[in-house]
């Protein structure tokens, strides 16, 4: 009896003990990491940092810090996960040039980082075997664009509005030297080109990424062009919106006035102007694969291990990337 009961109250002693470590000490014990956003109040973002936060439950303690778009800012965030001796970091760089003194500080430290979002260079990701990045391929998100215009156009002669067989258009691009920038604003319209449609390009401007900037300057094409802007290309749905608000403030989206105008992210506010029938298409920059395997990479890495398909379910190509697929959404 005497023997039944002890056992009883260490049996209860050490469940209430798993218990509590499950409640309060699982930050404790599970490996810290460190990631940094470029800019917390980025909407997409703000997408990637809570698929981190919910993939990294019990697997990574995560402390995720805002660089507040200074790279300088970042360089010190990078120090203080060093000086915390973080497992692994993941890095959303501010100026993608400057991933490789990140590099040496982390390799110094032997601290393996996961680029994210802006893609180093590929000298940079040479420098040392634990560095990574997740993304997504630029171009193919360009040419997605560009193909959602083209299927509009042949399914719509109405689209060229002065009939001269030249789709006119005006492009909307995100920051200078980013990939994404300088890629989707190339390959998109080389996919319409390809597709043999004339274009002209009748203004580009940088937008910064941002919504308020676009609209800004789409108000100002509308100015100089009005009506004979057939379509309008953003690099990302946040200046797509911009744009959206311009051409609602011009007249368009009513009585039967239209403008065909692209994106890429797929962002909430995005899906639901496309639900709205204002905007035409997008390109979904699948945030929630790019948390998750940004979170698989550093607990592999946080466990001393390297990532391969078979520990964290993603492709690992040419022992650096992680290439999460776009994918286009459309208003058909
Ligand atoms: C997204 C943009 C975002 C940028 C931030 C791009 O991949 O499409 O919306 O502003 O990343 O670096
Ligand atoms: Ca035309």
């Amino acid at each position: 009896m005497r023997k039944v009961v002890i056992t009883l109250v260490i049996c209860t002693i050490a469940i209430i003990a798993v218990a509590c470590n499950g409640n309060e000490g699982v930050g404790n014990s599970l490996p810290k990491t460190g990631v940094a956003i470029f800019m917390f109040d980025n909407t997409f973002m703000s997408g990637v940092r809570s698929a981190i936060t919910s993939a990294a439950e019990g697997k990574i303690a995560v402390d995720i810090v805002d660089s507040k778009n200074s790279q300088t800012k970042e360089n010190d965030k990078v120090d203080q996960f060093i000086s915390k001796q973080m497992k692994a970091m993941a890095i959303n760089p501010v100026d993608r040039t400057a991933a490789g003194i990140i590099i040496d500080k982390a390799q110094r430290a032997n601290i393996p980082v996961v680029f994210i979002n802006r893609e180093p260079l590929a000298t940079d990701l040479a420098k040392w075997d634990k560095v990574f990045f997740v993304g997504a391929k630029a171009e193919e998100s360009g040419t997605m664009e560009g193909e959602i215009l083209v299927e509009y156009w042949k399914a719509n002669a109405s689209m060229d509005k002065n009939g001269d067989g030249v789709l006119q258009y005006v492009m909307l691009k995100g920051e200078p030297g980013h990939q994404d920038t300088e890629l989707r604003t190339k390959f998109s319209v080389i996919a319409i080109e390809e597709a043999g449609i004339k274009v002209e390009s009748l203004g580009v401007e940088i937008a910064m990424w941002d919504r308020v900037n676009a609209q800004e300057k789409m108000a100002e094409f509308l100015i100089a062009h009005g009506d004979k802007i057939e379509a309008v290309i953003a690099n990302n749905d946040d200046m797509a919106l911009g744009a959206i608000e311009a051409l609602k403030v011009a007249g368009y989206f009513k009585n039967g006035k239209f403008m065909p105008v692209v994106g890429v992210d797929a962002t909430e506010p995005a899906m639901q102007a496309l639900k709205d029938g204002t905007l035409l298409g997008t390109v979904l920059n699948d945030a929630v694969n790019q948390g998750k395997a940004t979170v698989e990479l550093m607990s592999v890495l946080a466990a001393g291990g390297m990532p391969t398909k078979e520990n964290t379910g993603y492709d690992i190509t040419d022992g650096k990337y992680v290439w999460i697929p776009y994918q286009k959404v459309t208003q058909w």
